[in-house]
């Protein structure tokens, strides 16, 4: 298993670390399979989307906060339950193929992690299937 950290740059962000998966997958010369990437957080998630229109990002933010709006009736002391909630609702891993080296994602598809109590360091336990 292999960690990798990603600072988030803000309370609420989907920061795109497709690019450190690819970096995994060369320095390591996996070919073929697939990679589980895990998020060990419960305020931070992983899911794919599109990355190429940045608004996209901002519009899934944006309705999850809509969604989601803090709120003085939940328990939870901390005051961070809409966060405990945003991170329920994306998921807390993904598996991507791996093909001939490559990442197989969809033409405008990228890896994010969803911070919502940020900004934070996290860390993301990564793992090559084969
Ligand atoms: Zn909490």
């Amino acid at each position: 298993m292999y960690t990798i950290k990603v600072t988030t740059t803000g309370p609420e962000v989907l920061f795109d670390i497709t690019g450190q998966i690819v970096k995994l997958i060369h320095s390591n010369n996996i070919e073929s399979g697939a990679v589980l990437i895990y998020c060990p957080h419960t305020t931070a998630g992983l899911t794919i989307n599109e990355g190429a229109d940045p608004d996209v990002c901002h519009d899934i933010l944006a309705h999850l906060q809509i969604m989601v709006p803090n709120s003085a009736y939940f328990h939870h002391v901390e005051g961070n339950s809409d966060a405990h909630i945003k991170a329920s609702l994306l998921g807390s891993s993904v598996l991507v193929i791996v093909k001939h080296g490559q990442l197989q994602l969809g033409t405008w598809q990228r890896i994010f992690l969803g911070e919502f109590d940020g900004p934070r360091t996290r860390t993301l336990w990564v793992s090559f299937l084969s």
